[in-house]
């Protein structure tokens, strides 16, 4: 069954939310990032793939 009417287009894909570079989804055919069409949000270093942590910790050093 298909409910159509106000319902949020939710996407199956896993949302990675990263640290320095927004959002990407794992589903390429996603089309908005968005957290509340997510049921599954993870953030990049727990993907583990992701440089972005290393970078943001070099940022907050130079920072202060
Ligand atoms: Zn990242
Ligand atoms: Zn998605």
């Amino acid at each position: 069954m298909r409910r159509t009417a106000h319902v949020i287009d939710t996407c199956h894909g896993t949302l990675i939310v990263h640290t320095l570079y927004g959002a990407e989804c794992t589903d390429e055919s996603c089309v908005e990032l968005s957290e509340v069409r997510h049921a599954l949000i993870i953030d990049c270093d727990e993907f583990g793939d992701c440089g972005c942590s290393a970078e943001f910790a070099e940022q907050l050093r130079h920072a202060s």
